[in-house]
């Protein structure tokens, strides 16, 4: 089935065709700057790269463009899957786009604001302009909507988590998943509790036993949990309070701190990519290597948790641009989990390749691989299932 997977954001829409038995990529690009000045499209096809410098006053106008580019590609489009970063306390799993299914993405966009309420436009506009093609909702959130109680709730009085809907809904799902999938498929019976470490600009764990989410260290929105580019992670919630009484920090100012000028980014006063920071460590700053050893310490620590949360781990998967990408960062991590019987093989671990791959020795207490996130190709599965051939 040839599927259109859909990422709008605010002002960015990212596109992707392919096929789900081949697995063929046939197009992908961004639509960026919507609703800004110098809007343009980077298309990628056949491994050419295009700047298409377009105006793009909205996102009906991005889609419209986005279908008119692929009209040229020779796999049409049989239906569209919508990455949606949501899904609130209403989908356990993906599910087809209806009025009730919609109305349910914007109900929910308050957790999530600056996604929602653009996903939920896209898909409207995708229904009117094409109504013979069949649309899925791909929630982020589904994979952990399950979790254990003890997990999702959060030690505040039950009036306030029912009436507001305040629980851990966790990020990255689709991700967490196609790695359990994945693993799955290449350790068969000797993965039950996995361990899938998401490493990149956004960075989440994800406790799996048998497939199934039992924690995830990002909690209602994606701020909670380890350091990463540019967010903070887990702070005392009384941080905020002190703030405001004590900083004059207003609320969105303290958001706008926490979530776009922390992380990786505050700690080394330099950059939010690993790369700058690993290369501006290696010539001494100091900053750089602070944030590189707090971000072992908390992936390390976090690690543990989740492992706590299974009471037992037997696999460890890293993912995402930092996990799939950086010999550097995972070694850091290995290090501080030798006490739990991690050992990596140092010369597995600069292999580089795009094939999931094992990186432990075959002493290693935890076996521990690289394998690359696809949540595109999930998304697209999830239609294919939902929708039929
Ligand atoms: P993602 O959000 O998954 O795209 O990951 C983005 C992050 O991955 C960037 O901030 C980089 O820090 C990191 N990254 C990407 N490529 C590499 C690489 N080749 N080596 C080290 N880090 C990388």
């Amino acid at each position: 089935m040839n599927v259109l997977v859909v990422n709008a954001g605010s002002s960015s829409l990212k596109y992707q065709l392919l096929n789900t038995d081949t697995r063929e990529v046939f197009a992908k690009g961004n639509c960026e700057r919507i609703g800004i000045d110098g809007s343009f499209i980077g298309h990628e096809e056949n491994g050419v790269k295009d700047k298409l410098e377009v105006e793009l006053p909205d996102h009906r106008t991005a889609i419209k463009h986005v279908f008119d580019i692929l009209k040229t590609v020779d796999a049409p489009i049989e239906g569209i899957g919508h990455r949606v970063v949501q899904g609130g306390w209403y989908f356990p799993e993906s599910a087809v786009v209806t009025d009730e299914t919609l109305g349910w993405v914007r109900e929910v966009a308050p957790l999530a604001p600056l996604h929602n309420y653009a996903e939920a436009d896209v898909i409207e506009i995708c229904r009117e302009m094409f109504p013979e093609l069949g649309n899925v909702i791909v929630p982020d959130t589904a994979f952990h909507y399950n979790m254990p109680e003890k997990a999702w709730r959060y030690a505040i009085p039950r009036d306030v988590v029912d009436k507001y809907h305040v629980r851990k809904y966790g990020a990255h799902g689709t991700s967490h998943r196609f790695i359990w999938r994945t693993v799955h498929e290449m350790m068969g019976d000797k993965t039950h509790k996995l361990v899938s470490c998401h490493l990149g600009s956004g960075a989440s764990l994800c406790a799996i036993e048998d497939g199934k989410c039992m924690d995830t260290t990002m909690g209602l929105t994606p701020l909670d949990g380890l350091i990463m580019g540019t967010r903070c992670g887990t702070v005392d919630p009384a941080t905020v309070f002190y703030l405001n009484r004590v900083a004059g920090m207003s609320i969105d100012d303290i958001d706008t701190m926490m979530n776009k000028q922390s992380g990786l980014l505050a700690v080394s006063a330099k950059s939010s990519d690993s790369r700058d920071i690993e290369e501006g460590a290696n010539s001494g700053d100091a900053n750089c290597q602070m944030a590189m050893d707090m971000f072992y310490y908390r992936t390390s620590q976090l690690f543990a948790e989740m492992a706590a949360s299974m009471e037992g781990v037997d696999t460890m998967a890293f993912t995402a641009g930092i996990g799939e990408n950086s010999v550097t960062m995972r070694a850091g991590v290995a290090e501080r989990l030798k006490w739990m019987g991690v050992e990596i093989d140092p010369e597995l671990n600069k292999i580089r390749s795009d094939e999931p791959r094992v990186i432990s020795t075959p002493d290693s207490a935890i076996t521990v691989l690289v394998v690359p996130t696809n949540e595109e190709l999930m998304i697209a599965l999830d239609v294919e299932e939902l929708l039929g051939k």
